[in-house]
């Protein structure tokens, strides 16, 4: 039988749910069980693909091609699980599947109506692709008391009912701040928000308290009582030193053992922690230290760059290295006055991410010229790459190397593709055509020359498949040129036409990659481009 565990927040938002649904799926896994997670968003957007990421943080991208909320990548960080298109579902996209076939008249005639038409399409998702999972954990987006989540509550209430006595868990996750003058931890907000899903016909059967300070067994206890659960399903979530130390940290405080209590699960395995020990070993004893200067756009907000981030983090682990990130703003770098030497000089590797748009690219240009000319490690990720490549071509030549993603352009060393291979055959789209799903998205293969750097990377294979999300690609016209200069394309698409992979085998580490290999790096698992830059970085700091 598929258990759910369904996670909803209350008091105020950010508390923190998806980290929370990631170290409980991670615990319940090291427990041996299967487990999958998925993330209710209640806004109407279809998918976060559309939206700006100061608004929204990072699109984490799935391998089957979906544009995610970023919580799925801490569910993949923590578990190691791959998440899946039915894994995150909108109010947006609930709505479109709805009146789509409101106009083809599948409703045969009938008033289509919030309940139960959107009610069922959103416990359909819940109950979808159940497997042989043992637990499937369900995060709702938002706060309790939200509009736009009402139908998501509504669903969950019915599926309660309908779904074996033992077979839900409802977790509500709330805050006890500290009122410092009192100098008192305040309960209040916990009890209101706790009433306010009563009201919605969901009783909660656990509650994780967020809180800066301590809860006392006092306070837990009175919780307890007010909010209807035992003290031991109060379980206090201190802030933690790393995202890595969630995981442990709330089995301290008992998470999963009283979830499979309240599940009436008495025969559950003691959980192997080894693979968290681990990281956190590594994490909080580093025997070294590295710089990275990420000269990229969305800089004001890390969570635009979450799993860059991470990933960064992750080659640190690998080499057992703190990794330090400057966030650089590429714009800085146009400014006539600027001293880019004196900005990227301390850094002991340099890295150009993801992004769209003109705005900022000169300077990451300008970027990836000092990394190349003073063979600082250099490591372009997607725009990275492409910023690289007409880099590169500016270096052998073509002064008006640009990219069509900037304005009409003499030289488009990048430009817009419309047509691709997937594996379900040739992918068409318009270059005028709507913005929203449809880039190269999702996992797709790549084969590496054997005897490249990438190959030995990737531990001398030839075949990767990594995930994508991009509507420009670098332009195999300029292949030959940019060869014959020193930028060697060494991963190309199955079927020859599509760089993947630039490097130069003059320079001690500068590659490309124009898919993300962060979205795949997992904690126990860095990603061998990661890894390796770490490394690369660790080696410079060594030569200082
Ligand atoms: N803007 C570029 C493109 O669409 C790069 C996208 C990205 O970096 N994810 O191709």
């Amino acid at each position: 039988m598929t258990r759910y565990i369904f996670i909803t927040g209350g008091v105020v938002s950010s508390l923190g749910k998806g980290l929370m649904a990631a170290s409980l799926a991670a615990l319940l896994q090291a427990r041996g069980y299967k487990v999958r997670i998925r993330k209710f968003d209640p806004y109407l957007n279809v998918d976060p693909g559309t939206m700006s990421p100061y608004q929204h943080g990072e699109v984490y991208v799935t391998d089957d091609g979906a544009e995610t909320d970023l919580d799925l990548g801490h569910y993949e960080r923590f578990t190691g699980v791959s998440a899946h298109q039915n894994d995150n579902v909108t109010s947006g996209r609930v709505y479109r599947d709805i009146i789509a076939r409101e106009r083809r008249g599948d409703y045969l005639g009938a008033t289509v109506q919030v309940v139960p038409h959107v009610t069922d399409a959103i416990k359909q998702f819940a109950l979808a692709d159940q497997d042989d999972h043992d637990f499937i954990l369900c995060e709702i987006g938002g706060t309790v008391g939200d509009i736009e989540s009402l139908p998501f509550m509504e669903a969950i209430r019915q599926l309660r009912n309908e779904l074996e006595p033992l077979q839900t868990l409802s977790i509500h996750v709330t805050l006890v701040p500290y009122i410092a003058a009192a100098g008192e931890l305040k309960t209040k907000p916990t009890q209101h928000s706790v009433r306010e899903l009563a009201s919605l016909g969901i009783k909660p059967d656990m509650l994780l308290c967020r809180a800066e300070h301590p809860i006392p067994q006092s306070e837990r206890r009175k919780i307890a009582q007010f909010c209807n659960v035992r003290a031991e399903a109060v379980i206090p979530a201190l802030d933690a030193p790393s995202i890595y130390a969630v995981p442990l940290q709330y089995h301290r405080e008992g998470l999963d053992r009283e979830v499979l209590r309240c599940f009436g699960i008495s025969d559950a395995p003691e959980p192997d922690l080894t693979r968290w020990n681990d990281v956190i070993e590594r994490h909080s004893h580093p025997e070294g230290e590295v710089t990275i200067g990420v000269v990229g756009k969305y800089v004001g907000l890390q969570d635009a760059y979450k799993s860059l981030n991470e990933a960064l983090v992750h080659g640190g682990m690998a080499h057992r290295v703190k990794v330090n990130v400057r966030w650089i703003d590429a714009e800085i770098f146009e400014q006539a006055e600027s001293d880019i030497a004196a900005q990227l000089e301390p850094m002991h590797g340099i890295l150009v991410p993801g992004g769209f748009g003109e705005r900022g690219s000169e300077g990451k240009i300008a970027a990836v010229r000092f990394a190349r000319e003073r063979k600082v490690p250099f490591f372009g990720i997607c725009l990275g790459m492409q910023m690289a490549c007409i880099e590169s071509a500016r270096a052998a030549g073509f002064a008006a190397a640009s990219s069509t993603e900037f304005g009409e352009t003499q030289e488009p060393v990048v430009g817009v593709i419309t047509e691709w291979m997937s594996r379900e055959g040739l992918e068409k789209r318009d270059a005028g055509g709507d913005l929203g799903g449809t880039m190269r998205l999702g996992a797709y293969e790549a084969r590496l020359s054997a005897n490249s750097k990438v190959s030995s990377i990737y531990g001398g294979t030839t075949a990767i498949s990594e995930r994508h999300r991009h509507r420009y690609e670098v332009n195999s016209h300029y292949i030959d040129a940019l060869e014959k200069d020193g930028l060697i394309f060494s991963g190309m698409s199955p079927d020859g036409l599509l760089p993947e992979i630039v490097e130069r085998p003059d320079h001690p580490w500068f590659i490309g990659v124009q898919f993300h290999p962060e979205l795949k790096s997992k904690p126990f698992d860095p990603h061998p481009l990661f890894a390796e830059f770490i490394g690369a970085a660790v080696d410079q700091e060594r030569l200082v």
